[in-house]
């Protein structure tokens, strides 16, 4: 297995922090070639970057994860993220978080997704909404599988007759946002993945030193998989290397529809973790 240096480590620590866990090909391509090894390997050897985002004050279970698009050639960091005081169910999984990321990031598709430990089942069916999940390749410190192996007989979107997948959505774009709305956030909006409940919805954290955060909702059509834009934005904050706890907070917004709203409580619970539910502000649109 090619071995990174900790000085190595902590570099690309530094860099994946000021790009939300983003890993970009311009520094993959370099480390192919001085290591010369294959893209799984480095990808594993990443680990360490990706478990360094992980915040888990409930389980101290640290779990890293990364997502890797072959088309793009860039690579996603996701770490777990669990909330103080709250439903252990509202945790993020670090698998939930490298795809989030990769989403996020403009990935229409992931070919492999690396991982410190093997998928929980909650996981597996988590990455079983993205487009591409039948070639899907899982990386585990002792094994390389993929989906299909380790999800046999699975349910997925089709089941359901959902036509678009996680990554291949369809945008919202009929949706008319009052202005309140920043172009950011209604980009958000537009491409969150909710063909279930058919409830597009997205968060915007505004920070006063750290720039914005953004996230979107990600359903599942197993249902309990699915993850909340709060949760989704508070994973790219974990991301940066911050939490609510240490960033100034302009504000934080969460649009949703009038018809099928089902996020303001959720968001509120995530963000009761760190005293922050009280600054939520809540647009519904039609
Ligand atoms: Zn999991």
């Amino acid at each position: 297995m090619a071995v990174l240096t900790p000085l190595q480590i902590k570099n690309l620590t530094e860099q994946a922090k000021q790009s939300k866990g983003l890993i970009p090909h311009s520094v993959l391509t370099p480390l192919l070639s001085t290591l010369q090894c294959d893209i799984d390997t480095l990808l594993q050897a990443l680990l360490p970057v990706a478990t360094s985002f992980s915040q888990a004050p409930v389980s101290q279970f640290n779990v890293g994860a990364i997502a890797y698009d072959k088309t793009t050639g860039n690579a996603y960091c996701g770490a777990n993220l669990e909330f103080s005081h709250q439903a252990l169910s509202l945790t993020v999984h670090a698998e939930q978080a490298a795809i989030n990321n990769a989403w996020l990031n403009g990935a229409q598709t992931i070919s492999v997704i690396a991982i410190t430990a093997p998928p929980c089942g909650h996981c597996r069916q988590f990455m079983n909404e993205i487009a591409d999940a039948d070639s899907l390749k899982v990386v585990l410190p002792t094994l390389e599988t993929d989906l299909k192996t380790l999800l046999p007989h699975s349910f997925g979107p089709k089941d359901l007759g959902n036509e678009f997948c996680l990554l291949a959505a369809k945008s919202h774009d009929e949706i008319a946002l009052p202005e309140q709305v920043s172009q950011q956030l209604a980009r958000q909006f537009m491409l969150a993945y909710a063909p279930y409940s058919n409830n597009p919805a997205a968060v915007e954290i505004k920070t006063v030193f750290h720039g914005s955060f953004y996230g979107r909702y990600a359903e599942n059509a197993a249902y309990n998989p699915s993850l909340s834009p709060m949760q989704s934005a508070l994973s790219q904050l974990a991301l940066a290397g911050l939490t609510l706890n240490c960033v100034e907070v302009v504000s934080i917004t969460l649009v949703e529809t009038a018809t099928g709203h089902n996020q303001k409580a959720v968001a509120a619970a995530v963000l009761e973790s760190y005293f922050c539910d009280g600054i939520l502000q809540h647009v519904l649109v039609e």
